[in-house]
């Protein structure tokens, strides 16, 4: 046992950043108002909404009537995938999306089939890459939406999201991503990435949860995801949750400030890392590309073990990582990411994700290969059992 905890799953959620909370506080107490209410109070209200969504399009490179709250980033790929198949469905039934995505998006892809829709899902190389021509084949002329996420939740594989764009772009088909987790890891420009649709969480960058963003690029055509009293342009009804807009907000503010610096950071942790592994451990195989790959994202298989011993082992340590993706967690199975790379069962049983934070150490490291080697020679010697 450790004399302290070490999280490796920030791939799962991160602490909520003190000066996020403290930013929150007055919000929930003092500056009570519903921003759609004509009084000071409302006004208040207002102003710290309106500042936050200034504050979330400038990192983006968005204008701010591009951005619309959501409670997080399962709502904003729901509302990009069926709002856009809805107001669309005249015109064809037909979406395109990988074999990678997170639940939020494929979920909705499949629901969607009920309504007559026909999906797409374009695989992935043996690193989890996206072969944007794959996307060109998959086009007909009843294609309304193609949704890629900009990097995997398991893997940390970074798609060509801008190549893909130029393709959807010369087809006038609506392109969503889900920014999920490159979302104050790698620098987000909706221009450049020439994107329709992009969904953003909060408590992946250090914010709170139940708050998260779908950028919507003018003129692009939804239907509204909620209706009621016309929050959000009509688009997403429902009173605005101010003090998870003001945490998202600021926890944006810090994320831009530490941007030049604290990716790097935990790249060259990351790499350091990977190459101890190798040498104390050996017999192993990391999974997703080496270099189009998210700073913080390890995800290793490692031959004749089993990840939820290994998980369990760490775990009893102090150590907290995950087998697969934490989102995914609830019964369904053996990871559909490591499959679509061509991974076996078992080494899909074998594999362990670990993703670094900001408060990451290399002293952390150092301990959690330590416990790493001895449970895998542990497991090894049961070898047998695996
Ligand atoms: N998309 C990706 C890629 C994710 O990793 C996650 C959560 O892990 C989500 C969507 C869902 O986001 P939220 O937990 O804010 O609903």
């Amino acid at each position: 046992m450790l004399d302290r905890k070490i999280y490796l799953d920030h791939a799962a959620t991160t602490p909520v950043n003190p000066l996020v909370a403290e930013a929150m506080l007055p919000y929930f107490t003092e500056h009570f108002g519903n921003p759609s209410s004509q009084h000071s109070f409302g006004r208040e209200a207002k102003a710290a909404v309106d500042s936050a969504r200034a504050r979330v399009a400038l990192f983006i490179n968005a204008d701010p009537e591009e951005i619309i709250f959501t409670s997080g980033g399962t709502e904003s790929d729901n509302f990009a995938i069926k709002g856009t198949a809805f107001a669309n469905m005249e015109k064809g039934r037909h979406i395109i999306t990988s074999s990678i995505e997170h639940h939020a998006v494929h979920d909705p892809c499949e629901f969607l089939t009920r309504f007559g829709f026909e999906i797409t899902y374009v695989p992935v190389d043996k690193d989890g890459v996206v072969d944007a021509s794959d996307i060109a084949k998959a086009i007909t002329d009843k294609t309304i939406l193609v949704s890629v996420m900009h990097a995997n939740n398991e893997i940390g594989t970074i798609q060509p999201i801008s190549e893909i764009s130029r393709i959807t772009k010369a087809h006038g088909i609506a392109f969503h991503t889900d920014a999920v987790q490159t979302f104050g890891h790698i620098p987000i420009d909706v221009n450049q990435l020439g994107v329709d649709m992009l969904s953003l969480s909060g408590h992946k960058i250090y914010g709170p949860k139940g708050i998260g963003v779908l950028y919507i690029r003018k003129g692009t055509k939804l239907t509204p995801f909620m209706h009621g009293g016309g929050q959000e342009r009509g688009l997403r009804s429902s009173t605005l949750n101010v003090p998870g807009i003001v945490g998202i907000g600021k926890a944006v503010e810090i994320a831009a400030e530490l941007i030049d610096k604290e990716p790097a950071r935990q790249t060259a942790l990351r790499d350091s890392f990977i190459k101890k592994l190798y040498d104390q451990v050996g017999d192993l195989k990391l999974n997703g590309h080496p270099v189009l790959r998210l700073p913080n994202n390890i995800n290793i298989s490692f031959n004749n073990t089993d990840g939820e011993f290994l998980m369990a082992n760490l775990d009893a340590a102090g150590i907290a990582c995950s087998t697969g993706s934490a989102c995914s967690s609830a019964g369904t199975g053996p990871s559909h990411v490591l499959h679509s790379l061509g991974l076996s069962e078992r080494m899909i049983g074998c594999s362990v994700r670990l993703t670094l934070g900001r408060s990451t150490t290399s002293a952390d490291l150092e301990a959690a290969a330590k416990v790493i080697t001895a449970s895998v020679k542990k497991a090894r010697e049961m070898a047998p059992r695996f």
